[in-house]
C-alpha cells in the first residue's frame, strides 16, 4: 500500500502513572500506558501510528496534527474534564469533515464523543470482575471480519443498558454479563462525513487489550473509519447570489454588518 493510514492514540495516560499500589498493578499489564501498548499491537503495514497524551503541548492535538490525522482513537476516564472544550470542538469539526473517532470503553463520556452523540452518554457500570461475552451482531460488517460469533472475556467491567445513545447508531456488537446485565458495546455512528465506532471492552486494570478478537476489532474499525475524503473546511458567508434578487433590502440604508462578527 502506498499511502499509509494515518492514526492517533490518544490517552490521558493518568491510571497507569498513579503512585498507589493500583497504579503498580495497571502497569503489570500496561508497563508504559495503554497508548503505547495498542500502537505496538495494532502495528500494520498499512498503518502510520503515533501516539499522544493529555500531558503533550495543546493537549496532544495542536491543529496541525489533528489536521493531518485519519483516524483518531481516544481513552479517557478521570480526565475527560481537563480537556478543553475547544479541542473537543476542533475534534467534533474535524469528523465531520471526514475523520474517523474510535472512542474507546469509558471515553463514553468524553467530551468529543458527548458533542457528536448529542445525549448524556450514561450507562450502568460494575467493577466486579465478571466474565463477558461479547457476540457479533451485525454479520458481515467488516468490523467484527476475523472474529468468532461471540467470545469471552474472562474479567471485565460490566457496562449496562440503559445506554443514553442516540436512535441512529448502528448495533456492531453486544456484550452479556455473568451479573446479568446486557450492553450495546460497540455501536457505529455516521456524522457527516466521518464515522465513528464505541466499543466499550477495555478497562485498565483487565489485559482486555491484550485479547486478540479485541485487537482484530480495533483494528477492522480503524480501516473501516479511514476517510474516503476529507470536505474542505467550510466557508458559510454568502454574499454573492447565484440568481439576481430583485426584491429590495428594507435595510440597505443600514450597516448590518457589526451583527455578524
Ligand atoms: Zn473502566
Amino acid at each position: 500500500m502506498d499511502k499509509k493510514i494515518k492514526v492517533i492514540i490518544w490517552n490521558e495516560f493518568v491510571h497507569e502513572r498513579e503512585n498507589n499500589a493500583l497504579g503498580d498493578y495497571i502497569r503489570t499489564i500496561y508497563p508504559d500506558g495503554i497508548h503505547r501498548h495498542l500502537a505496538r499491537a495494532l502495528a500494520a503495514e498499512d498503518l502510520q501510528i503515533t501516539t499522544v497524551t493529555l500531558q503533550d503541548e495543546a493537549q496532544g492535538l495542536p491543529p496541525e496534527r489533528l489536521d493531518d490525522t485519519d483516524v483518531l482513537l481516544w481513552w479517557g476516564h478521570c480526565a475527560h474534564d481537563q480537556v478543553e472544550d475547544t479541542l473537543a470542538e476542533r475534534i467534533a469539526l474535524r469528523v465531520f469533515r471526514g475523520m474517523g473517532l474510535i472512542v474507546l470503553h469509558s471515553g463514553h463520556l468524553s467530551k468529543p464523543f458527548r458533542r457528536l452523540m448529542g445525549t448524556p452518554c450514561r450507562l450502568r457500570w460494575r467493577e466486579v470482575g465478571e466474565k463477558e461475552r461479547v457476540w457479533g451482531c451485525a454479520t458481515g460488517h467488516p468490523i467484527v471480519q476475523g472474529v468468532p460469533e461471540s467470545f469471552v472475556l474472562p474479567h471485565s467491567e460490566m457496562y449496562g443498558e440503559p445506554f443514553d445513545l442516540p436512535g441512529d447508531g448502528q448495533v456492531i456488537t453486544m456484550s452479556w454479563y455473568e451479573g446479568g446485565n446486557v450492553f450495546r458495546s460497540g455501536m457505529a455512528f455516521q456524522r457527516g462525513s466521518g464515522r465513528i465506532f464505541y466499543f466499550s471492552p477495555g478497562h485498565e486494570t483487565y489485559p482486555i487489550y491484550h485479547d486478540p478478537n479485541v485487537l482484530t476489532i480495533l483494528g477492522n474499525a480503524i480501516r473501516w473509519a479511514t476517510p474516503t475524503v476529507i470536505v474542505p473546511e467550510r466557508l458559510t458567508p454568502s454574499p454573492v447570489s447565484v440568481e439576481p434578487i430583485h426584491t429590495a433590502n428594507p435595510l440597505a440604508s443600514l450597516d448590518t454588518s457589526a451583527l455578524h462578527q
